[in-house]
């Protein structure tokens, strides 16, 4: 504590969150010796602090794609239609979702789906695998639903179903 009384917390209060969170006490400080030196010691201290929050953390390489990815897999591609009868196109929206649907079905409790996007005639599903679920063949099981589900919903839209496991889930606790 200083000669005046201020306390040291007081002053880190100020040092941290500025002198607005106590005008009075910031305006002492100007004056009082004691205050200032203290004041002066914590600020110098808790610029490093202010330093580290305001870096701002790099995002994991490719997050930046699955989190596109899964968005297009709720929303499909806007405009892009898939014909599946003479004079019939069923948006692409429409099929990932079917497709969405499926691949949940067939992965549930094993696994969850993370993306399904269209390219053409082409589904691409990522999948994220439960710990200690055999992924290949999870894998296997959601790509042959898929293929088979979407030509009977939805019809022939889609030639090719390609899975991609693209992350692992914790064990589950209990
Ligand atoms: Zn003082």
């Amino acid at each position: 504590m200083s000669a005046c009384g201020r306390t040291r917390a007081e002053l880190l209060r100020v040092a941290a969150d500025g002198p607005g969170v106590d005008p009075e006490l910031a305006r002492h400080a100007r004056e009082c010796p004691d205050c200032a030196a203290a004041l002066a010691e914590l600020d110098g201290r808790w610029a490093d602090v202010r330093a580290a929050a305001d870096e701002r953390p790099a995002a994991p390489a490719g997050l930046a794609d699955r989190v596109i990815d899964a968005l297009r897999g709720v929303r499909g591609t806007p405009g892009t239609y898939h014909g599946v009868d003479d004079g019939v196109r069923v948006a692409d929206r429409v099929v990932v979702l079917v497709a969405r649907r499926l691949a949940a079905d067939a992965a549930a409790g094993l696994g969850h789906v993370r993306a399904v996007r269209a390219d053409g005639d082409t589904l691409h599903i990522g999948l994220a695998v439960r710990w200690g679920v055999a992924a290949d063949t999870l894998a296997e099981r959601v790509r042959s639903a898929v293929l088979t589900g979407v030509a009977t919903q939805v019809g022939p839209v889609v030639s090719a179903v390609d899975v991609q496991v693209v992350d692992v889930l914790p064990p589950s606790i209990g």
